[in-house]
Formats: structure tokens, C-alpha cells, sequence
């Protein structure tokens, strides 16, 4: 009887029969069925030897990311959150520290900030929703000690005169390159330009584990020394205590996990690149629509960990599409300035708000089908036309 029972238990979900929408945003199920016997596999042999905290699928899998990335370290974490924590902890951010960033991103960019004590200091964004380097330049006085720019959606900030006013002003820039895994700039990989690098593998995120997970990137030695530290409980070894730290690891389980997936990852970006270059083509010319860049637009390798339409009426395209089936999402309004319970100092971001009133995510996971892709097309196109 409990032997039939767990067979039954191990079985593939049946997505189809599931799912309400005809194309759901993302179908976390199905990045799990076409690789559940290798995922099995793994977890197995990961219990079958108790090997839990920190053993050896977390070094391999920190090695692999190094490598993926381009950096010297990686540092896995407990999640994303704490990975922007934690590498302005080790770059030195303190209270009393202002801490430059955007309001158009997840809290938690602003929150790691708060840990450290420090103010986050919100700038305006441009077009691409990033990070707009001349807001940045108005925006530094003698408590800055750094820029936190985020990689929003899986494109690049503008990350040349970001990194040239940090040089100039003393700053350290950590990179919040959560949405950013395999993003590139000239080349460079999100979480490769600052001091540290910032990413998540939650399950909604390009490169997901199954459940929270998160890594630092860094070529310096001794930051990467910090946030070993940091992340358990400044322990340099069974017998040294360096300092008082966090139990933030990269769990062993999600570490085999994202071995296996980190594999795959290639063939996943590039597909998103792919449907992204389809819904550029259709969507380019289609009135009161603004679609972001085409994949390899001059100097930008994108991911597209979203996809992000702008529409007036953002609302009633929202609604179209859902009642079409179509499942959307607004990442995120209201924006954060305007967040009383965040307690931040008031400020005006124009294009911050602006955006974030007609921003609109389409599916565009890698297991997205053809046809699916043509069916939101064609929703989308006849909103427009209307
Ligand atoms: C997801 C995300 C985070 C937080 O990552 P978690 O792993 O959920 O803690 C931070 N910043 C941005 C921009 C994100 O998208």
C-alpha cells in the first residue's frame, strides 16, 4: 500500500489537465517533467549519502557558475535577498551610508540597503527600465558609498558610466543581477562589472532551483572571503570563529538541481531570445505598443527574463488578454517611492512612474510553444487593431 502510494507520488504532473490558462505566464511544471528523471536522479544520490550543508554540489556548483559567469568566485547563498545583503556587507556599506538605486525593481533591493543600515537613495530609470546613469550622477553627495544598479527583465544597465562615476566618486557598485543570469554587455556578464554580483534562483527566475537559492559573484579575494563568512555564521572552519555571520547557504539539494539545470541553461536562454525575436517582429510596428529591443541590439546580449510591453492602456490590454487566456503580470505597480510603508524620503521619478502604469509581461518560457507564441501575437495584434 505505501509502496503504491509513493510510486503514485513520483509520478509526472499531468500539465495539461491543470492548466487553466491557453498560455500561462510561466508552467513551472514542465521544467520539471522534461527533466525529472535526471532531477530524481540527482536528489537520490544526494540523500541516499546525507550530504546536506554545503558539500560537495555546492562547491561544484559555485565552480560552474564562476565559470559560466566569467568571475573569479561565486558564493552560493540561501537566496537572492541575501545575496544583495550580503555583498554590501562585504563591500563595506555601514549605516549612515546613502546607497544609490531604483525604484523600479523588487523590495528587496531596497530592503538589503536597509539591512546594512544604510538610506537608499532612488534615482529615475530610462526607457530600457534601467538604471539612468545621468540621474545617478545628480544624485551624489558626500555620504555616498555606493551604486546598486539592477539588471531589470535580463538586460545590461548601461553599466560604462555607472561604473566610470563610481570610479571617480570612490563608490563600490554591487550589481542586483537577480533577473540577470547570462545577461551580457560588451561581452561582460551581469554580476562581472562591480564588486559583487547579485543573483536569485527562485523558481520564477531563468535559472530556477526548487524553492529559494541565491549566489554572489566577485573577483576579489577577500570579498568573496567575507561572504563565505557572512553566509555561515562567520565560521572560517570548525574551530575559528571570525565573526558574528548568517546561516544564508546554497542548499546541497537545490545545488544538484541547478548542476542539472545549469546545463540546459544555453538552450533555455536562447530560446527566450528566440520568442523574443518573433514578438519584436510582430509587435513592432503595432500602434500604441513599445516593445523592448530586439535580441543583439548593438552591444546588449538580453535574456529576457521577462518581456515587457508599454501600452496606455495597459489596463484594458491586461484584462483583453486574460480573458483570451493569456495569463500577464505588471511587475510592479504602484512603484516603490510611493509605498508609504517603506518610509522613504519622497521623491518624483517621472519615467518610474510612468512606466510602471503601462508595463505588461507576456509568457515567454522556454517551453512555450510555437503555437502559443503565435496565439498571444495574435492576441496582442488584435487589441491594437481595435
Ligand atoms: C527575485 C529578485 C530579488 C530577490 O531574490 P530572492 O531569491 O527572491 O530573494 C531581488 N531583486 C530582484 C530584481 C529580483 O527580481
Amino acid at each position: 500500500m505505501l509502496q503504491k502510494n509513493s510510486t503514485k507520488k513520483l509520478q509526472a504532473a499531468q500539465p495539461a489537465a491543470q492548466k487553466p490558462w491557453k498560455v500561462p505566464y510561466l508552467d513551472m511544471r514542465l521544467g520539471y517533467s522534461q527533466q525529472r528523471e535526471a532531477i530524481l536522479a540527482r536528489i537520490n544520490d544526494v540523500c541516499s549519502d546525507a550530504r546536506f550543508i554545503l558539500r560537495q554540489e555546492v562547491e561544484e556548483f559555485e565552480q560552474r557558475a564562476a565559470k559560466f559567469l566569467g568571475v573569479k568566485y561565486a558564493i552560493g547563498v540561501g537566496n537572492g535577498s541575501d545575496a544583495i545583503y550580503f555583498g554590501l556587507k562585504a563591500a563595506g556599506i555601514a549605516p549612515g551610508d546613502e546607497v544609490i538605486t531604483v525604484a523600479h525593481t523588487f523590495v528587496a533591493t531596497l530592503a538589503a540597503i536597509d539591512r546594512c543600515g544604510a538610506t537608499p537613495v532612488l534615482v529615475d530609470i530610462g526607457p530600457d527600465f534601467n538604471m539612468d546613469p545621468e540621474e545617478v550622477a545628480k544624485k551624489i553627495t558626500t555620504k555616498t558609498r555606493g551604486i546598486v544598479p539592477v539588471h531589470l527583465n535580463g538586460r545590461c544597465c548601461n553599466m560604462e558610466p555607472i561604473m566610470k562615476l563610481a570610479k571617480d566618486n570612490g563608490l563600490v557598485v554591487v550589481e542586483d543581477a537577480a533577473q540577470g543570469f547570462g545577461a551580457k554587455l560588451n561581452g561582460v556578464n551581469a554580476g562581472g562589472f562591480g564588486i559583487a554580483g547579485a543573483f536569485s534562483f527562485h523558481p520564477m527566475k531563468v535559472l530556477a532551483c526548487l524553492g529559494d537559492g541565491g549566489l554572489v559573484t566577485t573577483n576579489d579575494e577577500e570579498v568573496a572571503k567575507q561572504i563565505a563568512l557572512l553566509r555561515n555564521h562567520g565560521q572560517e572552519n570548525k574551530t575559528n570563529l571570525k565573526q558574528y555571520g548568517y546561516n544564508s547557504r546554497l542548499d546541497n539539494l537545490q545545488a544538484a538541481i541547478l548542476l542539472e539545470r545549469l546545463t540546459g541553461l544555453e538552450t533555455a536562454l536562447a530560446r527566450r531570445r528566440e520568442v523574443a525575436g518573433v514578438y519584436h517582429e510582430a509587435f513592432k510596428d503595432l500602434a500604441g505598443l513599445v516593445c523592448p529591443l530586439p535580441p543583439d541590439s548593438g552591444p546588449y546580449h538580453d535574456i529576457y527574463s521577462s518581456y515587457v510591453l508599454c501600452h496606455q492602456d495597459r489596463d484594458s490590454l491586461a484584462a483583453h488578454l486574460q480573458q483570451k487566456g493569456v495569463e500577464v503580470f505588471s511587475h510592479w505597480s504602484p512603484p516603490l517611492h510611493q509605498q508609504s510603508g517603506l518610509n522613504l524620503t519622497p521623491v518624483s521619478l517621472p519615467m518610474t512612474e510612468q512606466l510602471s502604469a503601462q508595463v505588461i509581461s507576456l509568457p515567454v518560457f522556454p517551453e512555450i510553444t510555437d503555437e502559443q507564441v503565435e496565439y498571444v501575437i495574435e492576441a496582442v495584434s488584435d487589441f491594437c487593431g481595435r
